[in-house]
């Protein structure tokens, strides 16, 4: 919506009473002079998206009901797709002389961005990157190295040797679009048919380039090898993007900005550790003896090894929860754990010896359990 708000009768110049027909004809007539496309005052631009939104109310019987009830309050809550969704632009400015085409997207496209965020944004560049889990754990400073269109500065984005400007295509008055439109006698009434297609002439690009730039071969952009620091927060979540204003590609309207480009940051695949959140997780075989009768680790953490006493009688599976020697939170707090899963080897070829000492085992264990039983 426009900033400062009047009254969309006062915008289209009708009387309150007016019928669609009036509506449509004012509307017509002050898109005439102040589309984009044919006026180039600073203002017109604005004005046209005025219009536009009041025709787009009063032009819809609900809605214009909504508004004549409760002013801008009873249209307050259509969002611009609401608003200019059915409105057949196309059918109004046929016949005008010029494209209802504004730049690149449509009128509506063009409108919805508008209000939003001014011209339109270049697209948003996504780039992965990964990094070791101790770089999660501390935060800092990471150099991303990626490739992006960046317009080319001998043209200045248009393709056009310097000197040289690109020709509008006549056929399609610069939009890059056709519209064939075509009525069809029914039984009641006429049916309106209409088609968008491709400009054949310019294929869709609105004009034509005679004297191509040399340094970007027409095309108005160039590739550009970056490297951007960016800044890992400490405990950064698996997988999240970071956004870094305006360093996606360049917006192909004049004074956009550039979009956005987001990092993707995930840790690199660590023999030593599993991540799940800020925890870390890791296998330790023991054997049999060592879990039967308890025994010392020496277990690899993110700052060095630390030495883990296993409990005498420790089962397969248990886990040994080291507090604290996990990742950092992301967002300050304390640490993640390190878990140790414990896993015990069954040895399977025994010496003579051990067999023995295993078969003894087994009898004195059957021992105490008889002894047990007769408690
Ligand atoms: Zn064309
Ligand atoms: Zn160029």
């Amino acid at each position: 919506m426009a900033n400062t708000q009047r009254d969309y009768y006062q915008v289209l110049g009708i009387a309150r009473d007016a019928d669609g027909k009036a509506i449509k004809e004012a509307f017509r007539d002050l898109a005439m002079k102040y589309h984009p496309d044919r006026n180039k005052a600073p203002d017109a631009e604005e004005k046209f998206k005025e219009i536009a939104e009041a025709y787009a109310v009063l032009s819809d019987p609900k809605k214009r009901a909504q508004y004549d009830r409760r002013g801008f309050a009873g249209v307050a809550d259509f969002s611009p797709e609401d608003l200019f969704g059915g409105i057949d632009f196309g059918d109004i400015f046929t016949g005008m002389g010029f494209g209802f085409d504004v730049g690149g997207g449509g009128v509506f496209d063009r409108l919805f961005r508008q209000q939003r965020q001014g011209p339109a944004h270049g697209q948003d560049l996504e780039v992965s990157l990964v990094v070791p889990l101790e770089r999660i754990n501390s935060g800092g400073d990471e150099t991303v190295r990626f490739t992006r269109a960046v317009t080319c500065p001998t043209c200045s984005g248009n393709g056009a040797k310097p000197g040289t400007k690109p020709r509008s295509c006549e056929s399609c008055g610069g939009s890059g679009r056709r519209v064939i439109t075509r009525d069809q006698k029914q039984d009641k009434g006429n049916i309106h048919f209409q088609q968008i297609t491709v400009c054949p002439d310019c294929q869709g690009r609105g004009s034509f380039i005679d004297h191509p730039c040399s340094e970007c071969q027409g095309s108005g952009q160039l590739e550009k090898k970056e490297s951007l620091k960016v800044h890992i927060p400490a405990g950064l979540e698996e997988a999240t993007p970071l956004r870094i204003r305006e360093h996606g590609m360049p917006s192909n309207q004049a004074g956009g900005l550039p979009g956005d480009l987001y990092v993707v940051v995930s840790s690199a695949p660590d023999s030593r550790f599993e991540r799940v959140g800020a925890d870390l997780w890791r296998r330790e075989t023991v054997e049999i003896a060592d879990a039967v009768l308890g025994t010392r680790l020496k277990v690899p953490t993110l700052k060095g090894e630390v030495n883990v006493k296993v409990p005498p009688g420790t089962q397969p599976d248990e886990v040994l929860r080291l507090r604290g020697k996990g990742l950092q939170q992301f967002g300050g707090g304390g640490h993640g754990d390190l878990n140790l899963r414990i896993q015990v080897r069954i040895p399977e070829k025994l010496s003579d010896e051990e067999r023995t000492l295993y078969q003894q085992l087994r009898s004195l264990s059957q021992t105490v359990k008889k002894k047990r039983w007769w408690k």
